[in-house]
């Protein structure tokens, strides 16, 4: 396929790249990174021209509905807008409103799986758009990713990676406290691990990315906090989660908390380079020592 990618940053560069390697055409465009192996046009809408699908994987709605004025116009009838960037979900519907008045199709399709999962080709991929749509995409989800999931009509990608990671970060919250509270109570993290990860208060943030270091399986906790997936980019899907939930009249309690705990965790006290796990070493006050 000729293929062009809009957005060559942390996740967009190694995606082109599986893409690459696969044997695909990829023409990319960037207007600040310029990543090895990928042959760059010097505007959006030069390498959109002639492209089957074209990708974008961008930081926010806004600069979307600008890309997608950028694009759309000069895209070939009936090819496929891709957008894999986490935006809200009336950004998604408006992109695929905009695709569909020019003639073409459009697939919104969050990924989860952080720059790892995107450097293997291992991403999970939600996805929102017409059947047809989708099956036009679906070879290129098995590429770049290992579990692509149509979770209907256009937004509803959106929709589900919002609702996810609300789950997450609030989850990962418990994990935290409850290790924090365990600490105090004169308990070993190892033995928390091993009877919570067995237990009814088993979850993902404890039993694959445990936030205690030297418990569990191997996660950005063993290396310094590094990220994996940082305490800034779960901030911003926590407050995609509650412009979802307002938007709609939902009503998310602990999401609303969680949104909370994280922009003190980030902005009160800078920690959104660290990954979101770091949550732990701040409410078990080690960051005080
Ligand atoms: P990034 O900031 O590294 O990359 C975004 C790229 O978009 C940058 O290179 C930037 O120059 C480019 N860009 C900005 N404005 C542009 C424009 N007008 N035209 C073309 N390109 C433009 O971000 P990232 O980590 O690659 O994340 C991309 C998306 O994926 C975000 O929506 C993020 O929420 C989502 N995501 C990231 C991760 C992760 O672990 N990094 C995980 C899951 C989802």
């Amino acid at each position: 396929m000729n293929i062009a990618f809009i957005g060559l940053g942390n996740m967009g560069a190694p995606m082109a790249r599986c893409l690459i390697a696969a044997g695909h055409n990829v023409t990319g465009f960037d207007p600040v990174a310029t990543p090895d192996g990928i042959n760059c046009a010097p505007v959006a809408a030069g390498a959109v021209q002639g492209a089957d699908v074209v990708i974008t994987m961008l930081p926010n709605g806004h600069i979307l509905s600008v890309v997608c004025d950028e694009i759309h116009g000069s895209m070939t009838a009936g090819a496929v807008h891709l957008d894999c960037s986490t935006v809200d979900v009336q950004s998604a519907k408006n992109a695929a409103q905009a695709a569909d008045a020019k003639g073409l199709m459009a697939v919104d399709a969050p990924v989860s799986g952080g720059i790892g999962g995107a450097t293997n080709g291992t991403l999970t991929f939600m996805a929102g758009g017409t059947s047809e749509a989708f099956a036009r995409v679906a070879p290129l989800f098995d590429i770049m990713g290992q579990k692509a999931v149509h979770c209907g009509a256009s937004g509803a990608g959106q929709a589900a990676k919002i609702c996810n990671n609300m789950i997450l970060g609030a989850t990962m919250i418990a994990t935290c406290e409850a290790f924090a509270l365990a600490d105090k109570l004169g308990l070993d993290r190892q033995s928390m691990f091993d009877v919570v990860s067995t237990s009814s208060g088993q979850s993902w943030s404890m039993n694959t990315y445990c936030p205690a270091p030297g418990v569990g399986p191997q996660s950005p906790s063993d290396n310094s906090y590094i990220p994996g997936f940082s305490a800034e980019l779960m901030l911003k899907d926590l407050r995609l989660s509650q412009q979802a939930a307002e938007a709609t009249g939902a009503s998310t309690p602990m999401g609303a908390r969680a949104t909370q705990v994280y922009a003190d965790f980030v902005e009160l006290h800078g920690m959104g380079g660290m990954d979101f796990s770091a949550m732990l070493p701040h409410l078990a006050g080690d960051f005080n020592d």
